[in-house]
């Protein structure tokens, strides 16, 4: 994330007044809005995954280095996934600007900036599609909502297509059922082609690919950080818990995001596993290769998620288990749920998750062979396979913000709710239009607000 960040008093300022300026124009000064984009992606890390024409460029500077032909390059990009992906077509030509979506966006409601309502985000790309490959664009130009594509445009896709978390709040809210996240991924690939990233993207992709984690973390450092997690688990409960890394043969593969052994408050949930597997005697592995769950690919292209997401499933095969367990990872599941089996699915060198302890069968997991923890612990709480004493967490007041990716993309609703009434008996929803499908997003998807996290 760019340096200068606003203040709080800067950020209840917020206008919701339409500029005086044509949408149309695109330009945009960089420097007055720092604080509003992210930083380019670092030539190395561009070049360990291959991405087009690395080089040294900043968004602050006017010259961005771009191919010479860059236009054809981009121009070329949209006709190819016109005709691959009939969703995206469909979303360029069926918006009646109807507006239900305007106001859903987080991104809209935080900055008044009208380009950040959903349907103009779109509008940003659908205009260029419109110009250059409907008849009415191509005859009446701007007077049928047609753009050229200029640099100030392909920089103002830039600055919008890494404001969306391709969160798909606004989605919920479409009559038509037009998925603003999708269009935003077809921006960002876009822009790839031209050797246009985020370093938040950039460096943990080519992290996934060295050492298997976004962060970058060794196999040893793998090791090390799990290991501390069972000492840890050890000092504050008394029991000496294991916790085995690439074992062959296990039954289930267990992969996390590397989130939960680097940072708090995720690490609570790692020694949360820990101890839940040992308590009902889990036959699982992590593996030091497929050390994380998470999948900076959804954010940068198909072909880099496809590349991401294959690890855990070679993996699976490699260490010859039978399904895998998925800690929490919103991307993660969305990618999963989403994506999988036309990517690189159906697994079918495994088996259908059937639950070891209870004995139930995870249906809705056929294909990918990937349970989420929360449908896995509310079925061994279902079936009285844990001890819990609610009043043991009578001093706290709970409530749960539905993850974006989880909630709206797998329907991951009511099993989170469960367990939560399980184990506490004070829990209060939040208001309606913030929870379940209606969600926010937390602000940091879509790697955008990673650094922050942490
Ligand atoms: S709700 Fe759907 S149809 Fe209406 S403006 Fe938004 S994207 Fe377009
Ligand atoms: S997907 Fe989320 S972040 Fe993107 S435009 Fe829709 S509501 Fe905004």
């Amino acid at each position: 994330m760019s340096d200068k960040k606003p203040t709080p008093a800067d950020l209840i300022q917020i206008d919701f007044n339409p500029g005086k300026k044509d949408w149309m124009d695109a330009k945009i000064d960089f420097e007055k809005k720092r604080g509003n984009w992210n930083y380019q992606v670092i030539p190395k890390s561009a070049e360990y995954v291959g991405m087009p024409y690395p080089r040294k460029w900043s968004p602050v500077d006017e010259d961005w280095k771009l191919p010479d032909n860059w236009q054809k390059i981009i121009f070329e990009g949209l006709r190819d996934r016109l005709d691959k992906y009939r969703s995206f077509k469909i979303f360029m030509d069926i918006c009646v600007r109807c507006g239900a979506c305007a106001d859903k966006c987080h991104f809209f409601i935080g900055s008044g900036d009208p380009k950040n309502m959903p349907v103009l985000r779109a509008e940003l790309l659908r205009s260029v599609y419109r110009n250059n490959f409907t008849a009415a664009g191509k005859i009446f130009g701007s007077l049928a909502g047609g753009r050229e594509l200029t640099v100030d445009v392909l920089k103002e896709w830039f600055f919008y297509f890494f404001q969306c978390t391709e969160c798909r709040r606004c989605s919920v809210f479409c009559p038509y059922g037009i998925d603003t996240a999708e269009i935003t991924m077809m921006g960002r690939e876009l822009l790839n082609l031209v050797g246009l990233n985020i370093d938040w993207i950039g460096t943990p992709i080519a992290n996934c690919h060295r050492t298997g984690n976004h962060l970058g973390v060794q196999p040893h450092g793998f090791k090390d950080s799990i290991d501390f997690a069972v000492d840890d688990l050890e000092d504050i409960t008394g029991i000496r818990a294991e916790a085995p890394i690439n074992k062959k043969g296990a039954e289930i593969l267990f992969v996390i995001p590397s989130a939960d052994y680097f940072g708090d408050p995720h690490y609570f949930g790692l020694l949360g596993y820990i101890a839940l597997f040992h308590e009902i005697g889990l036959d699982y592995t992590f593996s030091a290769y497929a050390s994380e769950g998470g999948n900076f690919g959804l954010f940068h292209s198909n072909e880099m998620m496809k590349r991401l997401n294959g690890k855990i499933y070679n993996e699976a095969k490699r260490l010859g288990v039978k399904w895998i367990l998925g800690g929490e990872c919103g991307h993660m599941w969305r990618v999963l749920h989403q994506y999988m089996d036309t990517m690189s699915g159906p697994a079918d060198f495994m088996e259908e998750p059937v639950s070891p302890i209870t004995g139930t069968k995870f249906e809705n997991s056929k294909s990918t062979k990937m349970v989420h923890i929360c449908e896995f612990t509310a079925d061994l709480i279902k079936h009285n396979k844990i001890k819990l004493d609610k009043s043991r967490n009578d001093q706290w007041r709970v409530t749960y913000h539905d993850s974006c990716n989880p909630a709206r993309a797998m329907g991951l609703l009511d099993e989170p709710r469960y367990v939560i009434n399980s184990v506490c008996n004070h829990f209060f929803e939040m208001p309606e239009d913030t929870i379940r499908e209606q969600t926010f997003c937390c602000g940091s998807g879509a790697g955008i607000g990673t650094d922050e996290n942490f």
